[in-house]
């Protein structure tokens, strides 16, 4: 798929999002914080939910934490519109309240169908409600920073889970092991390049004998 199309398909899903009266936590929201970013994205970053101000701008990412992502992704050189963002749940929980089971459970559906349009090769998990969506009995402090293999929906994706940028405001140490953690997220991204090269490689090769 093309990034028009993933475009064009984010879109329509952006509007059912926000026509769903079904959805927990709307009432009490300002916005809709669907996600922003590059649809063709190779990395997708999916945090916990919306704070204060990405209630008021309905974009992720544009508080606080936010700032502290931003400086994250620089000292990787990653720019912010090279890359996607989203959350485990789309509206505001009051007072910043973590999501339960049921409003995570609730919009699952939209997020798996924002991972499937986008269809990254890497899912950098921040915090622990995203990591808990694809890595089951851990801990954040056991696994964060170490790439991992999962099979999704039949196609496998590397995810590396990391401390939630929030968390690196409140502890110097967590924020220094953020800086050291994202360090990796180039590094798998050019092993996945390069496991994907020798695929070809060898596919040529056998297309020769
Ligand atoms: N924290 C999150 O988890 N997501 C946001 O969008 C902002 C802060």
């Amino acid at each position: 798929m093309d990034k028009k199309e993933k475009q064009k398909l984010l879109n329509q899903l952006k509007e059912k999002m926000a026509n769903d009266d079904s959805l927990p936590l709307r009432r009490g929201a300002t916005n809709l914080v669907f996600g922003e970013g590059n649809p063709n994205a190779e990395i997708l970053f999916i945090g916990e939910g919306p704070g204060f101000w990405e209630d008021k701008k309905g974009l992720p990412f544009v508080g606080n934490a936010g700032a502290f992502l931003n400086q994250l992704l620089y000292l990787i050189k990653l720019k912010r519109q090279e890359v996607f963002i989203t959350n485990v749940v789309h509206y505001r929980p009051p007072e910043n309240r973590d999501p339960t089971p049921d409003e995570l459970r609730a919009f699952e559906p939209y997020l798996d169908s924002i991972i499937e349009i986008i269809d990254p090769k890497v899912i950098v998990t921040l915090g622990r409600y995203s990591m808990g969506k694809f890595l089951l009995g851990v801990t954040i402090s056991s696994v964060h920073g170490k790439p991992r293999k999962v099979e999704w929906k039949g196609k496998e994706i590397v995810i590396v889970p990391m401390y939630h940028p929030a968390a690196g405001l409140r502890s110097l140490d967590i924020k220094k092991r953020l800086q050291e953690d994202f360090k990796i997220i180039p590094q798998v991204l050019e092993n996945l390049d390069k496991a994907e090269k020798e695929k070809k490689d060898k596919v040529e090769q056998m297309n020769l004998i």
